[in-house]
């Protein structure tokens, strides 16, 4: 939300001046976090602060090739400087988009892999606006942009109340789907196979022996192993299409939407794999490298129709999996019918 601030720092001071008001900005954004307790590690202020600081040189540099450096000459210059403005603020965007992209945690193909979903960026895109006229407001008369608060303050709500929403569908352990963010997904998954006669699978996940790991290792190095684990089927596993979760303990759940008999079977045994890989350093410099998972599949509809029965097939299978030895995926039958 600093964009309402910086972009009008571009359109109404000098760059220079611009980048010092992003360096309080940020500043006093660190200050702020720092005594709420949510600590923003330094590095982060740091590059953020700079990648804004490149947003304003770079749409400076556009008002300036426009030929008008700040608002007050685009505005004399009418269309043509407004278009000026229009551009800058579309290359402030862009290059932001940009510049944030080494900084994501996962860059898929897609373009909302890459750039994020629109919802992120409609809002980025409604505070440039705002900036924008936040600059109109204090270049005619400072007094009028005061009427650009309570915008503001919405959309800052607005902001929370998505923050919210994805946290109340998480697991906050692990980051996986929690019970109603997962069945929720699931429900959905469900319903669109159903209509268009597809198939989908569930992987019920449970890590082996997991109690002796927190009987030697105690319940916080246990917690670092949920973490590890929940990471690794999270990387293992498709970005968009497929969801992670878990209900509590040390179990996990994976719905793989639109995938066939062979290919499940590829993909749990590639979790299995991927988990008997993990080599953990622990809190006491121990590194842990004997992890390992079952995994019960099922299909729909071949294991079940309803999403309960899934799960339990998928749990039955699991108990076969741990009978039979564990360390190892073992499948519904395709006759179990529901
Ligand atoms: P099995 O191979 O048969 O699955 O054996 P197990 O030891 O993994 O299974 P069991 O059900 O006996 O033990 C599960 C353990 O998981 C017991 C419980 O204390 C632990 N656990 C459940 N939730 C958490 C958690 O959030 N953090 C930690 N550290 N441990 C947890
Ligand atoms: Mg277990
Ligand atoms: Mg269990």
């Amino acid at each position: 939300m600093t964009s309402v601030w910086t972009l009008a720092g571009v359109l109404l001071l000098p760059p220079a001046f611009a980048a010092a008001l992003t360096a309080i900005l940020y500043a006093h954004l660190a200050i702020r976090s720092w005594y709420r307790l949510q600590r923003v590690p330094a590095f982060r202020t740091v590059s953020n602060a700079c990648i804004i600081m490149l947003c304003c040189y770079t749409a400076a540099l556009v008002m300036c090739v426009g030929g008008a450096p700040d608002l007050v000459t685009a505005i004399d210059r009418g269309w043509t400087g407004t278009a000026t403005v229009v551009l800058a603020l579309v290359v402030y965007f862009v290059v932001n988009a940009l510049l944030v992209l080494p900084a994501r945690d996962r860059i898929g193909r897609t373009l909302v892999d890459l750039f994020g979903g629109w919802a992120d960026n409609a809002l980025e895109f409604a505070t440039l606006c705002l900036g924008t006229l936040n600059a109109l407001a204090l270049a005619s008369q400072p007094g009028l942009a005061l009427l650009v608060i309570p915008p503001l303050l919405i959309l800052h709500r607005a902001v929370l109340v998505r923050q919210l929403e994805a946290a109340a569908k998480r697991d906050a352990k692990t980051g996986a789907f929690n019970l109603v963010g997962w069945h929720s997904l699931a429900e959905r998954v469900l319903a669109r196979a159903e209509r268009e006669s597809t198939s989908f699978g569930v992987l019920m996940v449970d890590l082996d022996h997991f109690k002796s790991i927190n009987d030697t290792f105690g319940h916080l190095n246990g917690d670092l192993v949920l973490k590890a684990v929940a990471s690794t089927i999270q990387a293992t596993v498709r970005d968009h299409n497929d969801a992670v979760g878990r209900f509590g303990g040390e179990e996990f759940v994976v719905l793989l939407p639109d995938i066939s008999h062979a290919d499940i079977h590829v993909v749990a045994e590639r979790i299995r794999k991927a988990v008997d890989d993990i080599e953990l350093e622990l809190d006491s410099n121990t590194v842990l490298n004997s992890l390992s998972v079952s995994i019960g599949t099922a299909m729909y509809p071949t294991a079940g129709t309803a999403l309960q029965r899934l799960l339990d097939a998928a749990d039955a299978a699991l108990y076969r999996a741990k009978a039979a030895g564990r360390n190892r995926v073992v499948h519904t039958p395709t006759s179990q019918a529901s």
